[in-house]
């Protein structure tokens, strides 16, 4: 069905911010823009045509969440209390905490469980503005239980009234409980990726390089199956201490290299040269209480910025990536511009989204219509939802 929008201000994001006042845009009956523009010019056959029609203070392309962990099962509200009052992400692992706890949430979950909170999750981003989520496995830590995980996404996935999901297997994302082999796990996880990549159950493989986790030998093993898959690589870089992750991350061609806060200038221009986006995740450094990336130099090595949720039950504990914007702007210096690109059209990039993340004609129709004034107003005021209208493919989800 066509759609009629007007807009007394709408951001492109696809020239720079590309702003057009009182303007119209039209969604055509294939959900895709069929037109944009100055509502003057609006063409008769546009502007006569029996269509619903919509209006808002302000549009933008519907928002991209590019790194999220959504699908788990449990709550880690106990172990927050834990972080608070001074325990650190290593102590409480080895508490029992951390991943492994949500492991065994998942481990005891049945997948239609999974599927039903994953599904709610994306409804609740949804009417936040969000129209894209990446969602990573990770909390299997055994390869029947990441394959459940990335069963119930590619249910999810394949909801048309939910935002679209990309898929990606965090193959490398901790030590099943017990597992004193680590060279042996990450050889079981890499033996998976064909069958992931057969199956159609994920674009990407990720793992978490740092120096409590996996190191870059085993993650550039995971990065050479995935090559011969066929799949993408994003990786978790640099949260705790750089072990050169970002240089791994270019030497893969990864798409993204995520968190960043430990990070030398060396490795901002190999992604830079690699063309490696650089994923913020404000809230998890925020919930952690750490010192920001250095975005001034990611800004002068010309490295793309992305800012993402990291949407997980432990170090970023919501489903907002508006949050997450609002905290990049706030604690990490970035402008309310690039926080906007950062959700918009270099998240699309990073996912390897064609035509996503910017309003253009004959791209899809995955917009926002906002009650807010301006774009700043998108990281101030924060913490209530603003959107008036959410669409995906020019149709209405998240309500
Ligand atoms: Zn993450």
């Amino acid at each position: 069905m066509m759609r009629v929008i007007s807009a007394a201000r709408l951001v492109t994001c696809d020239d720079e911010l590309g702003t057009v006042e009182d303007a119209a845009l039209v969604v055509g009956a294939d959900g895709r823009i069929a037109w944009i523009g100055a509502h003057a010019a609006l063409p008769a056959p546009f502007r006569d045509a029996p269509a619903p029609r919509d209006q808002a203070p302000l549009v933008t392309p519907g928002l991209i969440d590019a790194h999220t962990h959504a699908v788990w099962a449990g709550s880690r509200h106990a172990e927050y209390a834990v972080r608070m009052a001074g325990g650190d992400y290593v102590a409480i692992a080895n508490a029992g905490g951390g991943i492994v706890s949500t492991h065994k949430a998942v481990a005891e979950a049945s997948e239609h469980d999974l599927v039903d909170s994953l599904g709610a999750r994306l409804r609740r981003m949804a009417a936040l503005g969000v129209t894209t989520v990446e969602v990573k496995s990770g909390y299997g830590l055994t390869p029947e239980l990441e394959l459940k995980q990335l069963r119930a996404i590619a249910s999810a996935a394949s909801r048309t009234d939910l935002p679209r999901v990309v898929p990606t297997f965090l193959a490398l994302h901790a030590l099943p409980p017990g597992c004193a082999d680590a060279e042996r796990h990450v050889e079981q996880m890499c033996g998976l990726v064909a069958e992931v990549a057969a199956r159609k159950l994920a674009r990407f493989v990720d793992a978490y390089v740092d120096e409590h986790a996996f190191s870059v030998a085993q993650a550039r093993k995971l990065g050479e199956a995935a090559a011969k898959a066929g799949l993408g690589v994003r990786l978790h870089v640099g949260q705790f201490s750089d072990v050169g992750g970002a240089e791994l991350a270019a030497e893969l061609g990864a798409k993204s290299a995520d968190h960043l806060e430990h990070l030398g200038e060396g490795g901002a221009r190999a992604m830079a040269r690699a063309r490696v986006a650089a994923g913020l995740l404000p809230t998890a450094a925020f919930t952690l209480g750490q010192k920001p990336p250095d975005v001034a130099m990611l800004r002068r090595a010309g490295v793309a910025m992305v800012v993402a949720s990291d949407s997980n039950p432990g170090t970023a504990p919501t489903e907002s990536l508006p949050l997450a914007m609002a905290i990049g702007v706030r604690s990490f210096g970035l402008t309310p511009q690039e926080a906007l690109l950062g959700v918009t059209r270099h998240a699309a990039g990073s996912l390897d989204l064609s035509g996503g993340g910017v309003l253009r004609v004959g791209a899809p129709a995955d917009l926002v219509l906002w009650d807010l004034p301006h774009e700043i107003a998108l990281v101030q005021p924060w913490g209530t939802p603003r959107a008036r209208l959410v669409l995906r493919d020019g149709a209405a989800i998240g309500h």
